[in-house]
């Protein structure tokens, strides 16, 4: 394994913990970026990288990004990623999965897991039997917080969107407003079916065919070819598939005034920040505008550690701040003259204190 420190995507993370267990094969990085507003909470993915120096760079990158999510979206939790270096069998054994979840205990707390790409609820059960620092487990009750943090994702934003719509069309009417979804899986599903419920004009996206055709007959949508819904004109783009999507090209291309959805790391780099505030095209920062899911598992497991078990309607109460956490963003944007994913950069470095 490399220095660590001298990766250009370290970013004094404050720690780096390397787990080797031979006997189950485990080999994992777990990394928190800051604990400043609280524990490093976020994911474990699992994955086969063919140079582990890019699952480093992972867990550097995502544990950074959870630092940013987490703040902004007000919880008292910092930053933190785990990445398991699958083998080329891409093995995932109870052994495995319970000298992962003994290494999470041996930090005591320094770190809070759950699922990420690779991991399932199963999973995460798993874990739980070898540490308390775990999240997205299964529901414990009606109306307890936890469970699929999707519909949560969902419902922020839906409401992101909406609050969008406001600032940049100067309308809280979502009846016919044009949104084209790229992606209709958990997230951008839900986001369609509360926007359908509103009047929106839904044109929709999905490499699955079958399941996009459905989905747009019980909602009265069109359907747009994989390769079409990033010039389709529309008025809003929500990006629900996958990240690095926006780039020099596909910026040209986009024929919308707003693009605002849940796909992770949709700027291809930093700069494509600005190239769409310069194209006049409102951006709602990712990580702003996503954070519904992790509101959900942060306040399960807040719930859990401190003997008060947290409910639906706690997290819909923070999940509805998100509106305003992006007005603000926007507002700061306009008056400054400086891209929205920047504005939310420096709000989130304040936040943990490296402003
Ligand atoms: P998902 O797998 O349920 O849905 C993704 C959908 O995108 C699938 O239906 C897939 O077929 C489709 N897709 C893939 N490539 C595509 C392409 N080129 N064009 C059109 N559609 C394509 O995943 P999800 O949980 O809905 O997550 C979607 C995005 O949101 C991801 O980027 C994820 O990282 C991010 N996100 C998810 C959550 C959550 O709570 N699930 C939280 C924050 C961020």
């Amino acid at each position: 394994m490399t220095a660590f420190w001298t990766e250009p995507d370290f970013d004094d993370h404050e720690m780096v913990h390397v787990v080797r267990d031979r006997a189950s094969g485990l080999m994992a990085i777990i990394a928190v970026h800051s604990s400043h507003l609280g524990p490093g909470a976020g994911g474990t993915r699992f994955w086969h990288y063919p140079n582990p120096k890019d699952g480093l760079r992972d867990a550097l990158r995502l544990s950074r990004g959870m630092s940013y999510k987490n703040a902004m979206a007000g919880l008292p939790m910092g930053g933190g990623k785990a990445v398991i270096l699958a083998d080329d069998t891409r093995t995932k054994t109870p052994e495995l999965l319970a000298a992962f979840g003994d290494a999470v205990e041996g930090l005591g707390g320094r770190y809070v897991t759950a699922e990420d790409v690779g991991i399932s609820e199963a999973d995460m059960v798993a874990v739980s039997k070898r540490t308390a620092h775990v999240s997205g487990l299964p529901v414990s009750g009606e109306n307890a917080a936890g469970g699929d943090p999707g519909p949560f994702t969902s419902y922020g934003i839906y409401l992101g969107i909406k609050a969008a719509v406001q600032h940049k069309l100067g309308t809280d009417n979502m009846a016919g407003v044009h949104v084209a979804v790229q992606g209709t899986g958990s997230v951008g599903g839900g986001v369609a079916r509360l926007l359908a419920k509103d009047g929106a004009r839904l044109t929709l996206a999905d490499i699955h065919a079958d399941g996009v055709k459905a989905l747009a007959e019980e909602l009265g949508a069109e359907v747009a070819a994989p390769d079409a819904i990033l010039t389709t004109p529309c008025d809003v783009l929500s990006p629900n598939a996958l990240g690095a999507i926006l780039d020099d090209d596909s910026i040209a291309g986009l024929q919308t005034q707003i693009v605002a959805g849940g796909a992770n790391n949709q700027l291809a780099r930093a700069g494509h920040g600005k190239v769409l505030f310069e194209r006049g095209i409102l951006y709602a920062p990712d990580y702003v505008i996503n954070a519904g899911g992790i509101i959900s598992v942060a306040t399960e497991y807040l719930g859990r550690r401190d003997g008060k078990p947290g409910t639906v309607d706690d997290v819909n109460a923070l999940i509805e701040q998100i509106p305003g956490r992006l007005t603000q963003i926007w507002q700061t944007s306009d008056a400054g003259g400086t891209s929205p994913d920047i504005v939310a950069d420096r709000m989130a470095q304040e936040l943990i204190g490296r402003g």
